[in-house]
């Protein structure tokens, strides 16, 4: 592995407990869990399925223990952490057993409480992102590795701002932390082992044992039959400053924690 290679895939950081790929934070976009780091410094994590590390003080301990291998336990033993330090030495001597990641179930969105649903069209805004499966520019992209039973071993959700056109109102403006959920039946399914392309493109190192399904969901330019929901806020957008008022348009930003949730329409409508 060259050292660009190294300096390149450490600027992507894993949620532990959702287990979102993602840019370096301090908690996760999605679920706000503090358990997000670099995934070279996590990867042990994710051979277990029980994580439950409850605030940013024990698990800066566990990644400052983990950074620093086993250097760290004697510095840490004599603080008060040492159940924790024992707790994480009792998984990794465990881990020696298992052979892949552990997988666990997709999590739950939790959309802002008073959030509404809007159904529409996508429209592009002033920018999209390149999907992974084939660099085609797309609105939307959530892309989940699951193992051979279906349990989610990573996740990944891309989002350019883009404008959901209502049929009789306006355009929203729909930005922030996305998410898309349901099953949707225009995903696209690829059997996956270690090293694919497109997993690297997803952030993925080389070499964790990955292998599964590949399954993709892209919301494309001109997609219809969105339904988005997410807290319904009014913000000025310079771009659309010259041909409304002031710019003042209606916003749905997904915030940390709170993401804009992402579904096919017809699913919904379906009961699915
Ligand atoms: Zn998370």
């Amino acid at each position: 592995m060259s050292h660009w290679k190294g300096v390149e895939s450490s600027s992507t950081f894993c949620c532990v407990q959702c287990r979102l790929l993602q840019p370096p934070t301090t908690t996760c976009v999605e679920c706000a869990a503090p358990m997000t780091a670099p995934v070279e410094l996590v990867r042990e994590l994710l051979y277990y399925r029980d994580m439950q590390i409850g605030n940013h003080r024990d698990w800066a301990m566990v990644t400052a223990f983990l950074a620093g291998s086993s250097l760290a336990i004697p510095v840490l033993a004599p603080l008060a952490i040492g159940s924790m330090v024992a707790f994480a030495v009792g998984k990794f001597r465990a881990r020696q057993q298992r052979r892949g990641i552990v997988g666990i179930d997709m999590p739950q969105a939790a959309a802002a409480v008073g959030s509404t649903t809007i159904y529409g069209v996508a429209r592009r805004f002033r920018s999209t992102v390149t999907s992974i499966l084939d660099d085609a520019p797309v609105l939307v992209e959530h892309a989940v590795v699951k193992d051979r039973a279906g349990a989610v071993l990573l996740r990944r959700c891309e989002a350019a701002p883009f404008l959901l056109e209502i049929e009789g109102s306006g355009p929203v403006l729909i930005t922030g932390v996305a998410r898309v959920t349901g099953a949707n039946a225009l995903a696209q399914r690829f059997k996956v082992v270690r090293g694919d392309p497109r997993l690297g493109r997803m952030g993925v190192p080389a070499d964790l044992a990955v292998t599964g399904e590949l399954e993709v969901t892209s919301v494309t330019v001109d997609r219809a039959d969105l339904a988005i929901t997410g807290m319904m806020e009014e913000e000025s957008v310079v771009e659309l400053a010259f041909h409304r008022d002031g710019g003042r348009i209606p916003v749905m930003r997904g915030r940390i924690g709170a993401p804009v949730i992402v579904a096919d329409r017809r699913l919904i409508a379906a009961g699915l």
